[in-house]
């Protein structure tokens, strides 16, 4: 293979590597944010999860006030039942009948309550089922990424070590003044920085080299820019394989 091929050829794996390299770099920043994306998910769902559990705690202790308070005046019922068949006055008796009378009615209002309070708490429970299976869940997606993070990150760090090792090695081939011109279009251009020419066309802007230019490129002496888009240039046909690319 000639110096120009090899040169050529280790253009193309710097390109390939230094977009291997973007990639991985992106991963690597990725993955942490990702997780902490799904633990403020699985926080704003534990938040809400307190608020409905907080919500049933006041809805249990008005439900036990109102059947303490139910039951003490039943209790009270019956004592007053007991001692009815026992006056003998008329005047006390209505009196009895009376606040017998109150007592139930009163009861009977906080049998309605109890049953208002129970339609309550049912709905409240199954909203914290509801949220108590999303909270699993979410659980469960956090864990398995932090467990997978450990070793997505270690894994990227040896690939990238492996990619800058390649790298250094495709620069040794490549003249300092091409590697300069690499490195400024790699800055200044969207990827890619060195394409090849298919059919006279540039396939990084898709514009006609010149016949004398192309001409010259066919002849695979030299490293040339489209004059159009600057890019690096190969004529494909010295690579069939990596037209592709
Ligand atoms: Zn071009």
């Amino acid at each position: 293979m000639s110096l120009y091929m090899k040169q050529i050829e280790q253009l193309v794996t710097l390109q390939r590597v230094d977009d291997e390299i973007v990639k991985l770099e992106q991963t690597l920043e990725a993955t942490p944010k990702e997780l902490a994306r799904l633990e403020e998910k699985l926080q704003t769902l534990l938040d809400q999860e307190q608020k409905i559990k907080d919500h049933i705690d006041i809805l249990e202790k008005q439900k036990s006030k109102l059947e303490t308070d139910i039951e003490a005046d039943n209790s009270k019922i019956k004592k007053s039942k007991n001692k009815l068949m026992m006056v003998e006055n008329t005047k006390e008796y209505h009196a009895m009948l009376r606040e017998m009378d109150n007592l139930e009615k009163t009861n009977r209002m906080r049998e309605e309550e109890l049953a208002s309070l129970a339609e309550d708490l049912q709905t409240q429970n199954n909203l914290l089922q509801g949220v108590n299976e999303q909270v699993e869940k979410m659980r469960a997606q956090v864990e398995d990424k932090r467990e997978h993070m450990q070793s997505e990150l270690k894994e990227a760090d040896q690939q990238l070590s492996g990619l800058h090792d390649q790298r250094e090695n495709a620069k040794e081939v490549v003249p300092t003044p091409i590697l300069k011109r690499y490195e400024f279009i790699r800055s200044r251009l969207n990827n890619p920085v060195i394409v090849p020419v298919a059919e006279g066309i540039c396939c990084g802007c898709n514009i006609s080299i010149p016949p004398q230019k192309f001409n010259e490129l066919q002849r695979g002496e030299q490293i040339f820019n489209c004059p159009n888009c600057q890019r690096l240039i190969y004529w494909e046909e010295h690579f069939p394989k990596n037209g592709d690319q």
